[in-house]
């Protein structure tokens, strides 16, 4: 079910759980801002999803409320990711669902990566 990115933040979200062990992931890769990992449900090639370490719902909040120290390592990671895994050419796609009308599904902020094939339009027609 698609969520509303408005709602006080949930720790009971699966990448909370994530976060804090008691659900398994394939990781990318992690640091002290961001913890990147495998789509259980890939739409490409490589589909990699990138989370914030801190408790945020959305882009919508992490944009409004976390610190520059986090906001510049969590873009870094994001970046970075995509770059050791050789995707910057031929190219890779970033999205970040906000809100009812995006489908987000899950209420912890993540940046899907997307690479490893040409990803045509933007958006399905
Ligand atoms: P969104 O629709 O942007 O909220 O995307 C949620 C994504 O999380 C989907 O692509 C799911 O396949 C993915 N997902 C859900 N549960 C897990 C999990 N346990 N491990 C990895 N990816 C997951």
């Amino acid at each position: 079910m698609p969520v509303d990115a408005t709602l006080p933040y949930d720790d009971q979200n699966i990448f909370a759980k994530i976060l804090r062990g008691e659900i398994p992931n394939k990781t990318v890769y992690e640091d002290e801002w961001a913890l990147a990992f495998h789509d259980i449900n890939p739409q490409a090639p490589t589909h990699i999803l990138v989370i914030p370490k801190g408790a945020y719902v959305s882009w919508d909040d992490f944009s409004a409320r976390a610190g520059d120290a986090e906001i510049a390592g969590f873009v870094r990671a994001v970046g970075k990711v995509a770059r050791d895994a050789g995707h910057v050419n031929p190219g890779y796609r970033l999205l970040a669902n906000t809100g009812p009308d995006s489908h987000q599904e899950v209420p912890h902020l993540h940046v899907h990566i997307f690479a490893g094939r040409p990803l045509g339009p933007m958006l399905a027609r």
